[in-house]
């Protein structure tokens, strides 16, 4: 229980009445979200209900996952839902099998009810909050959990799209261990007011060196292709969570080293990843 962060709606841990949002956190291009101790009455302290958009390469999920660890929090990915189900038995997961043989899109209401009934489940074992990864997808998605429950803060992550077919066509796994890795030097120069953006690569172990796949799918076409289709249907997602004022943009400066502190930063928890440090 000492890692669960007990977010009191009045709270100034998530307070950004004292401290200048966008002056401090230049690469975050959007006003802050009143994302907590907006709703004075709710008394009931519970835990961040966040959401992670953001392309596919973009890394949402490493992030996802360790702020997750960070707040006590589940991590939920629809893609983990998904398999998990698929992996079990009873009707659903006939139904799911079907729908993925045939090489169709799980219908919103299947995924919307295989959240939900995780949320449920949580819930019973004392969990409070989550982080959402891949889901809401679309915009019927983010309607119908607007109803079920209630978002703080969306996430939205941004990688420039060279920088993103770069990572994807430098993606390798081996195909002994199983391991990912990935080859690509990113360095991209700073222009017009940009700053650049480096990533080092992720090189794998001389054992694996003479191993490496290259996936099918991840030839420029296909991941531009991958991208266009993301753009399109997160657009009308992140106007309408702008809209609300719960949307964050955060333009990621670079690989997990340089983009984590900052991420930290721009959610206001770079205090409290000090102290949990100091408390371990
Ligand atoms: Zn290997």
């Amino acid at each position: 229980m000492a890692r669960v962060l007990r977010v009191a709606r009045s709270s100034s841990l998530f307070s950004f009445g004292s401290r200048s949002y966008s002056a401090e956190a230049s690469h975050v291009s959007s006003p802050p979200p009143p994302f907590l101790g907006a709703r004075r009455d709710v008394t009931k302290e519970r835990n961040v209900q966040w959401v992670f958009l953001g392309c596919p390469g973009v890394g949402k999920g490493t992030y996802a996952s360790r702020l997750s660890s960070l707040l006590g929090v589940p991590h939920i990915a629809t893609g983990d839902l998904v398999r998990d189900a698929l992996a079990s038995s009873g009707p659903l997961s006939q139904q799911l099998s079907e729908i993925v043989n045939q090489g169709k899109l799980v219908s919103d209401e299947i995924i919307v009810n295989l959240l939900s009934k995780r949320l449920e489940a949580g819930e019973a074992k004392g969990e409070s909050g989550f982080i959402l990864d891949g889901f809401p997808r679309t915009m019927r998605q983010a309607e119908i959990l607007g109803d079920v429950t209630d978002i703080d803060l969306v996430v939205n992550l941004k990688l420039p799209e060279e920088v993103l077919v770069d990572k994807c066509l430098g993606r390798r796994t081996c195909n002994q261990c199983g391991k990912g890795f990935n080859i690509a030097h990113i360095n991209l120069k700073g222009e017009n007011g940009k700053p650049g953006i480096s990533m080092d690569p992720l090189l794998p172990p001389p054992q694996c060196m003479s191993k490496l796949i290259t996936r099918a799918d991840d030839t420029e076409e296909v991941v531009k292709a991958r991208l266009r289709i993301y753009n399109e249907t997160s657009q009308p997602l992140e106007e309408y969570y702008r809209s609300k004022g719960k949307l964050m943009e955060f333009d990621l400066p670079g690989g997990i080293p340089e983009s984590w502190p900052r991420l930290l930063e721009a959610l206001r928890l770079d205090d409290y990843e000090e102290k949990q440090s100091a408390a371990a």
